[in-house]
């Protein structure tokens, strides 16, 4: 049997998510409302603008259903907008911005500088066999900190071919973690859904059947 897998479509790329998500074998299903989330084995936040996301879980009534769900075990893939709603705790944030946590890290937002605001790369993952996933950094955040629970599955490359520049405003961009993982919550900085390897996406759906 196919995991369902809703992607929350109130913004971002959804489409892109629901795309990758047939490639790994699951059942996407699009979800806006409170009562869809009774039927999901996982779900998926996409990227998008995070803060935008917050406002429109409250309007949409999601917000507490969704971080009850996540706190009763349900499996959450949060890509880039998506890693930062699943953080317990965000640098840069809005004054208003919340997250539905989950996850024992500190991300910071639009990490990697202005000059670097989106580049594309590659990043070897702890669980995704085959060789580098290729990831498209879009004004993405990165994990600062992470608590003892949290399995660090990517960092961002050292000094060379497919490297980050370096960064003026937050420091140093190279070996930055950019994916992890605790328990059935999966996170990424980058959006593996827009390069056409579906491999992280086959690994949340190993995460679900688990
Ligand atoms: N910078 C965005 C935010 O803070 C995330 C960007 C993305 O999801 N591509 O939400």
């Amino acid at each position: 049997m196919k995991p369902v897998i809703g992607v929350l479509a109130l913004q971002g790329d959804v489409r892109e998510h629901v795309a990758a998500l047939e490639a790994a074998g699951a059942r996407p299903v699009a979800v806006r409302r409170p009562t869809e989330l009774a039927a999901l084995d996982g779900l998926v936040i996409p990227g998008g603008e995070s803060t935008t996301i917050d406002k429109l879980l409250r309007i949409f009534e999601l917000f507490d259903p969704l971080r009850a769900a996540i706190a009763a075990g349900l499996p959450v893939y949060g890509s880039c907008a998506g890693m930062i709603l699943l953080a317990d705790r965000v640098l840069g944030a809005t004054h208003d911005q919340q997250t539905l946590g989950g996850l024992d890290v500190t991300v910071r937002r639009n990490a990697f500088g202005r000059q670097v605001d989106s580049f594309e790369s590659s990043v070897e993952m702890v669980g995704v066999p085959g060789g580098p996933v290729p990831a498209a950094f879009i004004r993405a955040p990165w994990v600062e900190e992470a608590g003892p629970a949290v399995q660090v599955l990517a960092r961002t490359r050292h000094r060379g071919a497919g490297a980050p520049e370096p960064s003026t405003g937050t420091g140093d961009v190279a070996g930055r973690i950019v994916a992890v993982r605790q328990g059935t919550l999966l996170a990424t900085s980058f959006h593996p859904e827009i390069t056409g390897d579906a491999r992280v996406h086959e690994l949340f759906v190993a995460i679900v059947k688990e």
